[in-house]
């Protein structure tokens, strides 16, 4: 393992993901052989610790939401281990599992579709303060009003409802939400992607500012290359389910190894017109999880396929300084 891997290992990372899979099954032959899986996520690793921020990057449909989903338990895991503070989510249940779910929490692409339209807003941000009794009664309404000021909300807004805010404040307030009930760990499924370009800024420095404060970790799920450079400390690149790249920040950015990464980094626009972009397009569309190529997943829109990427699969191999890859020419 890498130099930085080590290191978050010796540092015991607060979040180690280790060949996390989660299939979905798509038909129901009655023989176990004849039964086909969906590979929504297949076999993930990596480490995270708390303060700092993972980026994941990837075309919809590779298995970053699915993967966040996963190890917050909002669904099942297939195979592989969660281990959140030492402890195996994948395996709790029940009221295991709900006592620790204050300490790690999601805030989801939609800020619209993601608060109910019934409850205002200081109900929403402490409704589940009240059910897992995150501070005394009395201290209630003193402690919304400060994790609303902290995340830049007037407090006179308590009262008010989710329709007479715009996307950044309802952002906000799912911010707010999830800040509420003092988490460790923080997976944000595209969180800007819904705002104007202008909101983005501020909200993405609201993340950063909340982080240095309350030693928050994240996993930063964005299609958006720019905003993970801003943001991360670490960035993964997944494909079809797979992580195909994972390296520091700076690292990937300055030396991307597998060629789908380089495809990614190609189509971040500049904002010098006078810079030439040699744009790498990709053929085709992503396969279909339920049923992915042979050898390399990425062979069928790769421009450096070579006969043995066709019949086998390539290690996710450490290439030194904290940088792994799987691809047959790296
Ligand atoms: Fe391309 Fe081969 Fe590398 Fe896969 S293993 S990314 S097909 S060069």
């Amino acid at each position: 393992m890498s130099d930085s891997v080590d290191t978050a290992i010796n540092k015991e990372p607060l979040l180690k993901v280790e060949n996390l899979k989660k299939y979905f099954l798509i038909n129901k032959a009655f023989k176990k052989e004849n039964r086909k899986y969906l590979r929504a996520v297949d076999g993930v690793s990596f480490s995270l610790e708390a303060g700092k921020t993972i980026g994941i990057v990837g075309e919809s449909g590779c298995g970053k939401t699915t993967m966040g989903r996963t190890i917050l338990r909002l669904t099942d895991v297939t195979d592989g281990k969660i281990l959140f503070d030492g402890v195996d989510l994948a395996k709790l249940k029940g009221e295991t599992l709900r006592k620790l779910r204050p300490q790690f929490q999601m805030i989801f692409q939609d800020p619209y579709s993601s608060l109910s339209p019934r409850l205002p807003v200081g109900e929403i941000i402490g409704e589940a303060v009240k059910v897992h009794k995150i501070v005394p009664k009395e201290d209630y309404k003193d402690y919304i009003y400060d994790v609303m000021q902290k995340c830049g909300l007037q407090t006179h807004y308590f009262e008010r409802y989710p329709h007479e805010f715009s996307g950044g404040q309802r952002q906000r307030i799912c911010i707010a939400k999830v800040l509420a009930l003092k988490p460790k760990l923080v997976i944000c499924d595209e969180p800007v992607s819904a705002l104007d370009v202008s909101i983005q800024a501020q909200i993405i420095n609201l993340f950063k500012d909340l982080q240095e404060k309350n030693n928050l970790a994240y996993v930063f799920i964005s299609h958006d290359l720019s905003v993970v450079e801003h943001i991360s400390d670490d960035v993964g690149v997944m494909y079809l389910g797979n992580m195909v790249e994972f390296a520091p920040k700076r690292e990937l950015f300055k030396n991307p190894m597998h060629p789908y990464t380089e495809a990614l980094l190609s189509a971040v626009p500049m904002p010098d017109p006078n810079v030439k972009m040699n744009r790498i397009t990709l053929k085709g569309d992503i396969p279909s999880p339920a049923n992915p190529p042979k050898g390399c997943k990425f062979h069928t829109r790769c421009n450096k396929c070579t006969d043995v990427c066709k019949e086998s699969e390539p290690e996710f191999r450490d290439v030194g300084g904290g940088h792994f890859v799987a691809c047959h020419l790296a």
